[in-house]
């Protein structure tokens, strides 16, 4: 493959979770990524998201570096696992909270339930049910906190719009042009969890600015999170990349290809002799709708 000249100002990343061994939808994000920052003569990074250290697996990251080794990818050592840098979330909670865009949410998933089924219309989005805001301006909070009770920390998306204040927020997708950032759709997310002291939503936006990312190429089940990632970008000072949601691979029942399903992990193509090359030469194999 053709490298234009080093272009450091170009970084991109393949940002998985160990929760199961990687797919052909991984393997077709991966690929895109790494062989765009090849063409671009700039930097491909692996990251490993294992902030959920319940369902995250050790072995799970050695099949990582396994799956992605034997299809040819090269990544920067070291490589960042999330779950070693707590602190860097944390830090950017702090600056959050003294910012006055958040608040602790003790609220059960049963309290969330219960309210939702009880209110006449709750707004849906694209994760579910928007968060309905009871924990909003609660006026114990102070003293809940005071006595330990468990809590979560959301986003107050009103206070956080306010303060960001000026126009629409958009970003630039290359695969869908000028995206205006709706991220109402998400409502007041969750930034720390009541068990992990961050979430998705921060430590990936933390992330991609601390390593310098320009380029996010990921799939389209991640679009609607980018509507909430601008805004933090935004109150955190970040700047924020370029994106390129591409269209997910599908099997040939037209279902997305999911880490339960062992018959397509890597590890499986491998142990039944697939040649990987196969899959670099033809990318088109990969049968993705719109990369
Ligand atoms: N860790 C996420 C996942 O495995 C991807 C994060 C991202 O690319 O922004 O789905």
């Amino acid at each position: 493959m053709a490298t234009n000249q080093a272009n450091n100002g170009f970084v991109t990343r393949f940002a998985p979770s160990p929760t199961g061994r990687l797919h052909k939808g991984h393997a077709y994000s991966a690929l895109l990524a790494f062989a765009r920052s090849r063409q671009e003569g700039g930097r491909f990074i692996l990251r490993i998201e294992d902030i959920d250290t319940t369902r995250c697996r050790g072995d799970f990251v050695d099949g990582i570096y396994e799956d992605l080794a034997w299809l040819g990818l090269t990544w920067e050592q070291p490589v960042r696992r999330q779950s070693e840098h707590f602190v860097d979330y944390e830090a950017a909670l702090e600056r959050l909270k003294a910012m006055g865009v958040v608040y602790p949410c003790f609220c059960t998933r049963k309290d969330i339930s219960r309210e939702i089924a009880a209110s006449e219309s709750a707004p849906h989005g694209p994760d579910g049910p928007i968060y309905p805001g009871i924990c909003k301006g609660r006026t114990d909070s102070e003293a809940l906190l005071a006595k330990g009770t468990p809590h979560a920390w959301r986003l107050d998306l009103e206070a956080a719009l306010k303060l960001i204040g000026g126009g629409p927020l958009v970003w630039q997708d290359e695969v869908k042009g000028k995206v205006i950032a709706t991220p109402e759709e998400l409502g007041d997310i969750v930034l720390a969890r009541k068990d992990t002291p961050t979430s998705y939503h921060l430590s990936v936006v933390v992330d991609d600015a601390l390593q310098g990312i320009t380029h996010i190429i990921r799939g389209e089940d991640l679009f609607h999170a980018t509507h909430i990632h601008v805004v933090l970008q935004k109150l955190l000072g970040y700047p924020t990349p370029l994106y390129h949601h591409h269209g997910l691979l599908l099997d040939e029942h037209g279902e997305r290809f999911a880490k339960r399903n062992k018959s397509v992990t890597l590890e499986s193509l491998r142990n039944d002799g697939t040649d990987p090359a196969t899959l670099l030469s033809h990318p088109s194999d990969f049968g993705c709708p719109n990369a």
